[in-house]
C-alpha cells in the first residue's frame, strides 16, 4: 500500500488545509449507484472505490494528456485533484483535447479545466493551480497527495517532481506522447526505479509533432495505474515502460532497473 503523505506533511505547508481535512471515504448512496459499473467488479468492490474516494492526486500538465487523465480520474471517483498548469489555451491545443472550447482560448488552462471538471462530477474536489512546479513550492503541492502524475511537458519540472516523490516516497506516473506514440511508466522509490535513474533514455520530449488521439489513448492507460494504485490493486508498470507505437498499432514493453548509483534514489535502496 502507499504512504499517505500527509504523515510527512511540512509545517504550515499545506495550501488547501481545509480541503486536505475533508477528504472521506464514505460514499453517498448516489455515488454508489455513479460508480456501481466498477463496484461490480469482483476486484475492485465497495472497499476500492472508498480508498479511491479518500484520496487526492497532484496531476502536472493540463494539456491533452493532463485533461484526459483529469476527465478519468474525476469521473471514475477520486476525491480530489490538485491540477497544476501555468499555460493558456492556444487554438493548437483544441486539436488534442476535449476539455477546452474555442470561447477558452487564452484563459489559464488550470482555471478552465478547474470549473469544467467540477461539471462532471459534483462529488470530488478540483484545485486548479495556475503556475509553474519549481524547486521552491513542489513540496507544498505535492502535501496531502497520495500519487504524483507527471505530464508536464517541461524537464525540469519533471525532475522537481521525481526528488519530491523520492522524498515522499510517493508513486510518480511517467507518461510522454510525441508523433504516433506514447510512452508510460510508473516510478516509485523503494519498489524500483526512479526517474533519474531513467533519464537517459526520456526520448519523446520537445516534439511538437502529434497525431490528436494520442494524448487520450495513453491518458486513458495512465489513469488506469492510476485507479490501480489508489484502488490498493497495486501498479501494473513499476519497473516497466510500456511504449505505444501509433503507426503499427503495437504494444512494446521495456524492464527499466533501479540504478544503484542514482544520486535521487540510490540512497533509499541501500536502506531497503
Ligand atoms: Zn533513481
Amino acid at each position: 500500500m502507499y504512504r499517505r503523505n500527509g504523515d510527512h506533511g511540512e509545517k504550515g505547508s499545506s495550501p488547501q488545509t481545509t480541503e486536505e481535512t475533508m477528504l472521506t471515504h464514505n460514499l453517498s448512496p448516489a455515488e454508489v449507484t455513479r460508480y456501481s459499473q466498477q463496484i461490480a467488479l469482483p476486484q475492485w468492490g465497495r472497499e476500492a472505490q472508498e480508498k479511491v474516494k479518500s484520496s487526492r492526486v497532484l496531476l502536472v500538465g493540463a494539456g491533452g494528456l493532463g485533461s484526459a487523465v483529469a476527465f478519468n480520474l474525476l469521473s471514475t471517483g477520486v476525491g480530489a485533484l490538485r491540477l497544476v498548469d501555468g499555460s493558456r489555451v492556444s487554438l493548437a491545443d483544441l486539436n488534442t483535447t476535449f476539455l477546452y472550447r474555442e470561447r477558452d482560448l487564452g484563459k489559464v488552462k488550470s482555471s478552465v479545466a478547474e470549473r469544467r471538471l467540477k461539471e462532471i462530477n459534483p462529488f470530488v474536489s478540483v484545485e486548479g493551480h495556475g503556475k509553474t512546479v519549481t524547486e521552491n513550492n513542489v513540496h507544498r503541492l505535492v502535501s496531502g497527495c497520495q500519487l504524483i502524475i507527471d505530464v508536464a511537458p517541461e524537464p525540469q519540472v519533471s525532475d522537481y517532481l521525481n526528488l519530491a516523490a523520492v522524498r515522499h516516497r510517493l508513486p510518480l506516473i511517467h507518461a510522454r506522447v510525441g508523433e504516433m506514440d506514447g510512452l508510460l511508466t510508473t516510478f516509485w522509490a523503494g519498489q524500483g526505479p526512479c526517474l533519474a535513474c531513467f533519464l537517459p533514455g526520456a526520448p519523446l520530449n520537445g516534439k511538437p509533432a502529434l497525431m490528436g488521439p494520442l494524448p487520450g489513448i495513453m491518458g486513458a492507460l495512465l489513469s488506469l495505474e492510476a485507479l490501480r494504485i489508489l484502488g490498493g490493486l497495486g501498479p501494473a508498470l513499476t519497473g516497466r515502460l510500456l511504449a505505444f507505437k501509433g503507426r503499427w498499432f503495437h504494444f512494446k514493453e521495456e524492464q527499466l532497473k533501479a540504478d544503484p548509483s542514482c544520486p535521487v534514489c540510490g540512497r533509499l535502496q541501500e536502506q531497503n
